[in-house]
């Protein structure tokens, strides 16, 4: 196993850096590193900067208009957006359904749907929980019955991210009840604009309107809209989910964040505590064991060998060192970090009475940061995954 890039691979990524600091929007890039709250504006305008070069799609093979780009050059990629400040990419379409239609749709989805999602101008949300289908995904019961031409579904999915920004939905529906749960369920791309479908904002333990409920009341949807076969959505769901797993690992997310709490830290005067040094280097540890984890499952890819079975690792201990550096930032900060002030997440705020103002966002981050470990399967759940690969 070979961790070195080439002269080659490092030529690459100085361009991708170039190009990055040549063409990020300086606002956009300094609310990331102040983790200051992202508008749908912020997060569009970069993903159509993406697409007009080609790179919102960019794990996509060139023939799908993508780069075409290895690996390797994927890592390198994603590593210096994350640490020049650009917003994470918002996956549901780029990283999640895509690759689903590529492998599965119809050539007349493919030359549907990529295109929108490559330029940036079509948002997708993932309707796949459900209120008692979450870690049971296979007990979906959002329903859709076919007549005609046309599905009519009706249900309702939960912890929908983003979904009040949705232009198409890609969802998991019960289309049998015969057999095993799995083996009824197919896999349907919805336009949101469809008569019937309401979204009803769920608001967050940091006052955040991330996540919605969306209700289905006998939408219909035409059958071309199938991805693949009828009742074979589960093996479509599983191939999206490994995607899914892997991308909020997002270790280069966690280095930039380290850089943030070594900031704060100096700020706060507590980076010369030891003790709380100490914490710092064993969350540093962590994250270097992780991007070293992230490269061997790359090595191994590279030379031929798929190795996604650890989708699950990555899941597990990004997550963890997600929360772990928002509770670092807040014990960093102490009582600053407690003030919650709505208008703090915006940029340009320059603070008051109540302290410094790259404290204020923190209590915010913090209750943000209580998700990672239950969305894209529970880290336990990924355990129990994890045990029966490696125990069998
Ligand atoms: C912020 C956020 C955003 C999300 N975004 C989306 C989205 O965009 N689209 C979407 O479809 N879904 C989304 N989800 C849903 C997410 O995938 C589910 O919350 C997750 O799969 C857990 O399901 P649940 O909430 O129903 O909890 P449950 O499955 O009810 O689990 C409750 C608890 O029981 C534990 N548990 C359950 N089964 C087992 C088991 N077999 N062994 C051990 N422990 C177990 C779990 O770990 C958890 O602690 C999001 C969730 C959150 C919190």
């Amino acid at each position: 196993m070979d961790l070195n890039f080439t002269p080659e691979e490092l030529a690459f990524r100085a361009e991708i850096r170039a190009w990055v600091a040549e063409n990020l929007p300086k606002d956009i890039s300094h609310k990331v590193h102040n983790a200051l709250r992202l508008s749908k504006d912020d997060l569009q305008r970069w993903a159509k900067i993406l697409g007009k070069k080609g790179w919102h799609g960019w794990a996509w093979p060139k023939e799908f208009g993508g780069p075409g780009w290895n690996v390797i050059q994927r890592h390198l990629f994603e590593e210096e957006c994350a640490l020049a400040g650009a917003p994470r990419v918002v996956p549901f379409g780029p990283v999640m359904v895509a690759p689903v239609i590529m492998a599965f749709g119809s050539p007349e989805q493919q030359k549907r749907h990529l295109p929108g999602i490559m330029s940036g101008e079509v948002w997708w949300s993932q309707g796949y929980s459900e209120p008692g289908s979450g870690s049971d995904l296979a007990s979906v019961k959002t329903r859709a019955e076919r007549r005609g031409d046309y599905y009519i579904v009706n249900g309702q999915k939960a912890w929908t991210t983003l979904g009040q920004y949705g232009d198409w939905i890609f969802c998991l529906v019960r289309t049998s009840n015969e057999g095993k749960p799995q083996t009824g369920i197919s896999f349907l791309l919805i336009d949101m604009k469809s008569p019937g479908i309401t979204v009803r904002p769920v608001i967050t333990l940091d006052g955040e309107h991330e996540v919605n409920e969306v209700f289905f009341d006998d939408v219909e949807v035409p059958v071309d809209n199938l991805v693949g076969e009828e009742n074979k959505g589960w093996t479509y769901a599983k191939y999206l989910l490994a995607h899914e797993r892997t991308n909020i690992a997002d270790v280069n997310r966690a280095k930039r964040e380290l850089e943030r709490l070594k900031r704060i830290a100096k700020a706060e005067n507590v980076y010369d505590d030891r003790r709380f040094r100490d914490e710092i280097a064993k969350l540093e540890v962590d994250i270097v064991a992780l991007e070293m984890m992230v490269l061997r499952v790359i090595s191994a890819e590279k030379s031929g060998k798929q190795s996604l079975d650890v989708a699950g690792l990555l899941k597990i201990r990004g997550s963890e060192i997600q929360q772990r550096y928002s509770e670092l930032m807040m014990q960093a900060a102490g009582p600053y970090s407690l003030p919650f002030i709505h208008e703090a997440m915006e940029a340009g705020w320059q603070g008051d009475h109540v302290g410094a103002a790259h404290c204020a966002p923190l209590a915010s981050t913090y209750f943000n940061m209580r998700k990672t470990t239950i969305y894209g399967g529970s880290n336990e759940v990924q355990r129990n995954i994890v045990s029966q690969v490696v125990l069998g």
